[in-house]
């Protein structure tokens, strides 16, 4: 099974719903690590493509999505549970804010790049909901994003999550024609068979009120829920 919390924030202190406080997020890495084996977002993605693969290592992707500034105290963090992440970036958004909360700037995300424990995707460029806009819009949100990601970071950027966790077909057929990867982010997305479409991996969005007995039940159910295509 491939099993991807994901999240947000860590500024506990806004009313955001998506932020957790770091005690949490580190209970939660803690907890992960002992029930599965946490893995960067490529090792999955290799996974995924491998014929032979099952995904039964259980394994588990931890992922970030817009870029906020407090993902700097993600660090210190990861180093202690030896947990990789990958982090989506609003590329529109870098350096400036956005809904009033600040967003990482170009030195940051190359800190943050140069970190053997983190890897970076594209969240489109507007952060605007995907299936409201048509296809020539579309194409224009995955290139732009993965040119200023590229050119900011030097790597080359394969995958992409889908803003507000909205896609639709042609949301991800636009998708795969710029990326390898379409990560979306609600149990709707999961296909029917609970099995996993390249352009459509499933993720469970983390609350800051979720309880810890609900997130270790999310575990639990990831692990007969998800399997390979
Ligand atoms: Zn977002």
């Amino acid at each position: 099974m491939l099993f991807i919390p994901l999240y947000h924030s860590l500024d506990a202190g806004t009313a955001y719903p998506y932020a957790l406080p770091r005690a949490v997020f580190a209970r939660h890495l803690f907890l992960l690590e002992q029930m599965h084996t946490c893995v960067d977002a490529t090792t999955a993605e290799v996974c995924m493509d491998a014929p032979e693969c099952t995904f039964d290592r259980t394994m588990v992707q931890v992922q970030f999505d817009d870029g906020y500034e407090d993902n700097m105290q993600l660090i210190d963090i990861l180093e202690n549970y030896r947990v990789p992440v990958t982090l989506f970036i609003a590329t529109e958004y870098i350096g400036k804010k956005l809904d009033g909360r600040s967003m990482l700037d170009v030195s940051q995300l190359r800190e943050l790049n140069s970190h053997p424990l983190v890897s970076f995707g594209s969240h489109a460029h507007s952060h605007r909901k995907l299936i409201d806009i048509s296809a020539e819009e579309l194409m224009y949100e995955f290139e732009k994003s993965k040119a200023v990601l590229e050119d900011v970071l030097g790597d080359e950027i394969v995958r992409v999550s889908y803003p507000k966790s909205a896609s639709n077909v042609q949301v991800r057929e636009c998708a795969a024609r710029v990326y390898a990867y379409g990560y979306g982010s609600s149990k709707n997305d999961v296909a029917v068979g609970g099995y996993v479409d390249n352009m459509q991996i499933p993720r469970v969005a983390q609350e800051g009120k979720t309880p810890l007995w609900k997130f270790v039940a999310q575990n639990i159910e990831a692990l007969w829920r998800i399997k390979k295509i």
